[in-house]
């Protein structure tokens, strides 16, 4: 699961599969049920932390269900996508909406299901619906409803339906100061050092009750640069773990363990965790 994943860590599954078309999907999880295996959706494998002994069961990458096309104001993109490419394609046909997102790893998918958000932006907002595959093998339609929804939580965390198509519900836009906003967005993810090293963007979750961002209280009891064998607290952003090179998962779970507890030791705040652990830990 290294390939797969942005912190390039993780053991293998016992089945990739990779769908092509919804029907694949329901194919699949046809088998799955068939023969009592479990299974796991995969988009980009930018939020999670894949167990040094990889996955049991079929793991789905969504990642060839990736078209991308809009009816008038209403992007239609393929789960898998990856969400800056469906960024990128709304600024070229002038559609607004979808521009504080650019090049966040990631997939549209994978965006819905975490409620992604940055720079002000967030998907539920402009969320209009989504084609799913229920667990037993339906094909769906969920329309959004404002209680499903909050700070990064969204209805698919709890209902283990597999997306297959999003529509966003955008604006008309200029191209030239979408993507003039775009780039900058861009360039400070850049100067934050999200992609100089393999990582999944932050660790843990803000909690507006603390006072001040997860990294900023990280950082107020020293933690910068803190290592634990291949994972290193970011020298650039506290709230960001880097793989220096020859991490494994296990080092990259323990450090993550270690800030949570120094932080409720020497603060009082529980940070809950944003990154999901995946896979068989069980040797743990
Ligand atoms: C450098 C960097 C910066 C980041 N910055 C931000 C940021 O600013 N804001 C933010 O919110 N996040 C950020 N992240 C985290 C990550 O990009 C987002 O959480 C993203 O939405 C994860 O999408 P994914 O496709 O990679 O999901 P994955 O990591 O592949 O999966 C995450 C969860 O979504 C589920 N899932 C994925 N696709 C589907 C589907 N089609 N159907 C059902 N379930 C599905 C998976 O089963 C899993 O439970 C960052 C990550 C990195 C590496």
């Amino acid at each position: 699961m290294r390939d797969h994943t942005t912190f390039r860590v993780g053991g293998p599954a016992d089945v990739y599969a990779r769908p092509a078309h919804r029907e694949d999907v329901i194919t699949l999880l046809a088998a799955a049920r068939e023969h009592d295996v479990p299974w796991f959706v995969l988009g980009g494998g930018a939020n999670i932390l894949v167990a040094d002994d990889g996955i049991r069961g079929i793991v789905i990458d969504m990642g060839s269900i990736a078209h991308c096309d809009h009816r008038g104001t209403t992007l239609i993109a393929g789960a898998g996508l990856p969400v800056s490419d469906a960024s990128a394609y709304a600024a070229d046909h002038a559609l607004a909406g979808l521009d504080f997102i650019y090049s966040m790893p990631g997939s549209v998918g994978g965006a819905v299901w975490m409620n992604a958000r940055c720079y002000d932006g967030e998907i539920y907002p402009i969320l209009e619906s989504v084609e799913i595959v229920t667990p037993d093998g339906a094909l769906d339609t969920y329309t959004p409803a404002p209680e499903d929804f909050d700070y990064k939580r969204s209805p698919f965390m709890s209902n283990s339906a597999i997306m297959t198509e999003v529509r966003l519900r955008l604006d008309h836009g200029d191209p030239e100061a979408l993507w003039r906003v775009m780039r900058e967005h861009e360039a400070d993810r850049r100067s934050k050092g999200h992609f100089i090293a393999p990582c999944a963007g932050s660790v843990f979750k803000n909690n507006r009750a603390f006072g001040s961002p997860s990294g900023a209280i990280i950082d107020s009891i020293g933690m910068r640069g803190t290592a634990i064998g291949g994972a290193k607290v970011s020298d650039l952003h506290a709230n960001i773990v880097i793989n220096t090179g020859n991490a494994t998962a296990t080092d990259i779970r323990r450090l993550i363990e270690h800030i949570h507890d120094q932080v409720e030791r020497r603060t009082g705040y529980d940070l809950e965790p944003e990154v999901l652990y995946v896979g068989d830990w069980s040797s743990r």
